[in-house]
């Protein structure tokens, strides 16, 4: 027993025998053989010397950790990252940023780890450099931003940036010099990449017309920024046990996606008559993973507008104190509910409100309106009467700072200067008044970018791929665009096809929700793809099938030629390619694609 109480045990003395001087000094006595008690520290640094000075910020190794735990897990059971994180909070690793600009010096596995926190992600060996992803809360902007980030990318990086199927924006080829400078820049454009990157909240996603779309239900823009704000001032919500998506859908022609998010939230209507209050609401959808082969599934909860942060934020607490922190492979949210169920997770979540869950059947909802694919690209007229946004589409999510530069303009010029980005990697120009739609147009066109796509172009969506990320078996970007072109020439489709190109399992790209899904792999030495059709999200909620193992990218386009071919001459009428691929097994599609005369 050591300090105030102490001093009755280890003296003959009561302690209301001595004076408050004299009480103080005994306190600053024992306090002093607390500090001599306490294990001495012996630390390892970086660079693998040992320092006795605890303000290095290295751990002590000295201490006996048998008995410790982290969020209830022995020390001993935890998996490397989850060891690092109890060893020191990666988010105070503002030193270590500086010392390694300083020198210019690329960051060894666990400071690649810790540097995640701020969005910088060593991405050898596919480049010695590194990537910036900053946070676009609800994929808003400001022209002023984008041209920062335009001069960023010009002084420092790869000279173009890449729009994320987060709605997000990354910059490539940073060299570590640069690394404080890029987050400086950030910080002055008032922009954070704080915890897009390792096992932290991802950026908050929304619907991209929200605001600004007649057939939504609920403006979810300010809900995006809401959440934003509670994360980044909120310590406890970084360090998850593993990454965390949410969206905000605002119920009307255009989703988010939100079925594929950990928790997504889905603005819907409640009619008179029904146990509550009619009105507009949200359902709560949770546990979507779908490199995981899951959708979110719906909580049996609906949750006014005004409740909808605090849920959430009360249910990423549960995660974080709950979730499995000895294996990445089940850390995932998902495994949580799954091992807990459902109820238990609810319950734990309503222990941290100050308010009661309401449980409604969606049944008792109004179905949410129809998506229309696509929607969000050309020209579309606004609730705002007189006022249009117009979908712009970009290469895969690249643009060159050319083009960060033209469509900041744009945005200036014709809109009012605000920037908005999808999770198709394409990007909107919103408020732009009927007179100016034309001269928006051409400005779009001279940029070298388009307002409209066909069918096929419009809704390619490609990951990093192996030209930045080390996992990639395949230059994702470059195949996607190839293959989306070479059917492109051949066939003129009247309904959206989204093709999905991911280089790896992590599935950044969510090909299992691609009408057309490719993984990438290696396939006889050469570049090549695993094959999945007829995914889709919202209203065609379905996970794509494999249909060929491993195909040669070289040998890729004729197959897919194959398979449209079939489709446009077997088709019904008015049949979408996601229809016709749905009411065919796997085996006739395969057959389809490998056949040269496709059988009848
Ligand atoms: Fe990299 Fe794999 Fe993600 Fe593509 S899907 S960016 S290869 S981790």
């Amino acid at each position: 027993m050591i300090g105030a109480e102490a001093i009755q045990e280890a003296t003959p003395f009561r302690s209301d025998q001595f004076s408050l001087e004299q009480k103080e000094y005994l306190r600053g006595f024992f306090s002093g053989i607390e500090a001599r008690v306490r294990t001495p520290f012996a630390g390892e640094m970086a660079d693998g010397r040992l320092t006795h000075d605890p303000s290095s910020g290295a751990a002590n190794l000295a201490i006996d950790r048998g008995d410790e735990t982290f969020f209830g897990t022995p020390v001993d059971e935890l998996c490397r990252e989850e060891r690092w994180k109890h060893e020191s909070n990666p988010l105070d690793v503002w030193d270590q940023l500086m010392r390694h600009a300083q020198e210019n010096r690329l960051p060894d596995p666990e400071f690649t780890y810790r540097f995640k926190y701020f969005g910088l992600f060593h991405v050898a060996p596919a480049q010695d450099s590194f990537m910036l992803r900053m946070r676009v809360p609800g994929c808003i902007l400001r022209s002023y931003q984008m041209r920062g980030l335009a001069e960023m990318a010009e002084d420092w990086g790869a000279g173009e940036c890449h729009v994320t199927t987060r709605g997000n924006l990354q910059i490539r080829e940073l060299e570590p010099k640069n690394i404080v400078n890029v987050l400086m820049k950030l910080d002055s454009l008032g922009m954070s990449s704080k915890g897009s990157g390792a096992d932290n909240i991802r950026n908050i996603t929304a619907t991209p017309t929200t605001g600004l779309d007649p057939a939504e239900l609920y403006d979810v823009a300010p809900l995006a920024r809401a959440l934003e704000h509670t994360i980044r001032n909120s310590r406890d919500m970084y360090g998850l046990p593993r990454k965390f998506n949410v969206a905000f859908d605002s119920g009307g022609a255009i989703s988010v996606v939100s079925d594929t998010n950990d928790i997504g939230f889905i603005a819907v209507r409640v009619a008179d008559g029904k146990d509550v209050p009619a009105g507009i609401y949200f359902r709560m959808l949770l546990c979507g993973i779908t490199g995981h082969r899951q959708f979110a599934s719906d909580t049996g909860l609906l949750v006014p507008p005004e409740q909808t942060i605090a849920l959430a934020a009360a249910m990423i607490r549960v995660f974080n104190e709950h979730g499995d922190r000895t294996d990445r492979k089940k850390a995932r949210l998902k495994y949580l509910v799954e091992a807990w169920g459902m109820e238990k997770f609810l319950a734990e979540t309503e222990k941290k409100l100050a308010f009661p869950l309401l449980r409604v059947a969606a049944q008792e909802c109004e179905p949410r309106a129809a998506v229309e694919r696509h929607g969000h690209l050309g020209v579309h007229a606004q609730k705002q009467p007189g006022l249009h946004y117009i979908g712009v589409v970009t290469s895969v999510g690249r643009m060159s700072v050319d083009q960060m530069r033209s469509v900041a303009s744009i945005a200036d010029e014709f809109g009012s200067g605000e920037l908005r980005l999808t999770v198709w990697q394409n990007l909107l120009v919103p408020n732009v008044p009927t007179e100016k739609v034309e001269a928006a147009k051409a400005a779009i066109v001279a940029a070298g970018l388009h307002w409209s796509a066909s069918t096929l172009m419009g809704g390619v969506v490609a990951c990093t791929g192996s030209k930045g990320c080390k996992f990639s078996s395949t230059d994702t970007k470059a195949h996607a665009l190839a293959l989306s072109k070479y059917l492109d020439e051949r066939f003129k489709i009247d309904q959206p096809v989204n093709l999905h190109v991911t280089g790896c399992p992590n599935s950044c790209a969510q090909h299992y929700v691609g009408d057309i899904g490719l993984m990438g792999m290696k396939v006889g030495g050469e570049e090549g793809y695993q094959v999945f059709i007829g995914g889709g999200c919202d209203q065609d909620q379905a996970l794509a099938r494999e249909i060929l193992p491993a195909v040669k990218f070289a040998d890729l386009g004729p197959m897919m030629e194959r398979l449209f071919l079939a489709y446009t001459e077997r088709r019904r009428e008015r049949e979408s390619f996601l229809e016709f691929t749905r009411r065919h097994e796997a085996s006739e599609l395969k057959a389809f694609c490998e056949t040269e005369a496709p059988p009848q």
